[in-house]
């Protein structure tokens, strides 16, 4: 996979990408990311990549020719491709959206700064607009970040063993388990008994339910009685949750 960020600050981004997974999934070649400072793309004497609104108003925008110039200077042979604005205005990003970007060949992402960009930019030079949630932020590289995060992640062999995805929160619908490692007490706080009992059905049901009670009482929006199990609708009724046993 390969991403490409247009941004005023290709420093903050080349700077977060060298560390943990988006780092190592890098240097095994299973990602290649690009930066791409938007001033190069700019042709006066200021380099200037933002402008005042036609009809007046407070707050300067981002120009368009620069974006598109960056947009089109970018050749990498794929079969699929999305070039994706940042914006408060966008689809909500979560886990699923995380996992569909992640069978993209090529990604290439424009990060907004000061009143966003001009619109036909929205119009004429992307495929998606993306939010990572419903507040502002002074700029598109956090968010962009987050997106390059989540994906990364989800390469096939960019994490090891140890911090395995398979049961992360959001990836079956539900939130992940509670986990605990050693010591099994300390100062009086003691890991459940049936973790230790080494009998893997007694945890794995455990670790279900507790997985579920978790999601009941935190996130109660997330729990979709199609998706879930006799067992597990049978365990959430003891708790209380409520569902159309005819849907
Ligand atoms: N005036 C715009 C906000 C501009 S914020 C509006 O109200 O829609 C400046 C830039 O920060 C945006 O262009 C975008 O790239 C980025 N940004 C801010 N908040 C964001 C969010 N929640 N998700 C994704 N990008 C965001």
């Amino acid at each position: 996979m390969r991403i490409d960020l247009i941004t005023v600050f290709p420093e903050m981004i080349a700077q977060a990408v060298k560390f943990g997974v988006i780092g190592r999934a890098k240097d095994k070649n299973l990602l290649e990311i690009v930066t791409h400072d938007l001033r190069n793309f700019t042709k006066d004497r200021h380099r200037s990549v933002d402008d005042y609104c036609y009809g007046g108003g407070p707050g300067m925008l981002m120009k368009l020719e620069p974006l598109f110039e960056a947009v089109e200077s970018i050749h990498y042979d794929c079969n699929s491709r999305k070039v994706i604005l940042l914006s408060p205005q966008g689809k909500l990003f979560n886990q699923e959206m995380a996992r569909q970007l992640s069978l993209i060949d090529h990604l290439i992402m424009i990060c907004g700064r000061y009143k966003g960009v001009d619109e036909r930019v929205y119009e004429h030079l992307i495929t998606d607009e993306i939010s990572i949630g419903d507040y502002v932020l002074s700029g598109g590289e956090i968010p962009a970040l987050t997106i390059v995060d989540a994906v990364s992640r989800l390469l096939p062999g960019a994490l090891g063993n140890y911090e395995s995805a398979q049961d992360d929160s959001f990836s079956d619908g539900i939130l992940d388990c509670p986990h605990y490692t050693r010591p099994a007490e300390y100062r009086g706080m003691s890991v459940p008994e049936v973790l230790l009992s080494g009998d893997p059905k007694k945890i794995s049901k455990w670790q279900r339910q507790k997985a579920l009670m978790r999601t009941f009482q935190k996130r109660p929006d997330l729990l979709k009685p199609e998706v879930l199990s006799e067992d597990d609708l049978e365990f959430l009724e003891t708790l209380g949750f409520e569902y159309n046993r005819d849907m």
